[in-house]
């Protein structure tokens, strides 16, 4: 692995790193009084909520992307999320993960964590693990490689180059290369691989942090049927040791994962429910399901 690539690493993936630099988020806000980043072990969920999401509210220029939007969710639970294109999905995320700044509202990981205390990086620290839509994986590097390289938060080993994994990560590495169906292909070049591989090579180098909570944007698109089965398979496999939010519109592959299902509209909850629940919504079929 080239140096130049390590610190590409570095900037990418070493958000499980802790910074105490500016307090400039990546849109420009300044978050108020940061608190101290803890670790993944301590959220307290003894309140049945990894992530609390109460009132908020965001509007860009005016425009009211999310809404007074109420959610929480449990934990080891996977929660599909739905609605129409612009309803503030990824918004919302970008709020949970630090990205975006509401304008009001509670976001709280577990009943302790204050999510808007904190920057970006600290809560992909705490065990916010955040799968966007594009796959970024390291094209030119083994599938090993990237695993490798999702543990490499320390700039130390990174500059070293000193990949010496300790036993407990050799054991999470083949872990997570099994659950990913990519043991069988650990020497191969990531640029080779499919595109429904390169996506849980990605959600693998998610895994190697161990998350408490995977937020996944549109996981599937793209993806062939059969791969599309296969991440259905994968994610429930992660439920109950993670807890997952799944934003999808492939109804078959909600269908395959779905517990609860949470229908977002113009940046707040219109239904929630089972998947037949809510796809017997009127409003639901209105505005999105179609009639
Ligand atoms: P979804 O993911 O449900 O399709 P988004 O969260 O991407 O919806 O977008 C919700 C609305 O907010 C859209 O109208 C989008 O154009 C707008 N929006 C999202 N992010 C920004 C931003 N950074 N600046 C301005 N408008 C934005
Ligand atoms: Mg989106």
């Amino acid at each position: 692995m080239t140096p130049d690539l390590m610190e590409a690493g570095a900037k990418r993936l070493a958000a499980a790193q802790s910074a105490h630099a500016t307090g400039v988020t990546e849109s420009g806000g300044r978050r108020a009084g940061y608190g101290r980043p803890v670790t993944a072990g301590e959220v307290d969920v003894a309140h049945g909520r990894i992530l609390y999401l109460e009132d908020v509210h965001v509007a860009f220029d005016g425009f009211k992307a999310i809404n007074g939007l109420n959610l929480d969710i449990a934990p080891g639970e996977l929660r599909c999320v739905i609605g129409p294109n612009g309803a503030g999905k990824t918004t919302m995320m970008d709020i949970i993960t630090g990205k975006t700044r509401p304008d009001s509202g509670t976001v709280f990981f577990g009943s302790t964590i204050d999510l808007l205390r904190y920057r970006e990086a600290d809560i992909a620290a705490m065990g916010i693990g955040r799968k966007f839509q594009k796959p970024t994986v390291f094209e030119e590097l083994s599938v090993f490689e990237n695993l490798e390289l999702a543990l490499a938060t320390d700039k130390g080993v990174r500059r070293s180059m000193a990949f010496a994994l300790n036993g407990e990560q050799k054991d999470r590495l083949a872990e997570v290369l099994s659950t990913i169906h990519l043991r069988d292909s650990a020497a191969r070049q990531a640029g080779e691989l499919s595109h429904g591989q390169k996506q849980w090579l990605e959600i693998g180098m998610l895994l190697m942090q161990d998350p408490k909570l995977l937020l996944l944007d549109e996981p599937v698109a793209g993806m062939t049927d059969e791969e599309t089965e296969r991440t259905a398979q994968l994610f429930l496999s992660l439920k109950g040791r993670h807890s997952l939010m799944v934003v999808e519109h492939d109804m078959n592959f909600i269908r395959a994962i779905s517990e609860k299902v949470t229908v977002l509209c113009d940046g707040a909850v219109l239904a929630e429910g089972t998947l037949d629940e809510v796809q017997a919504d009127e409003r639901v079929i209105e505005v999105y399901l179609g009639r």
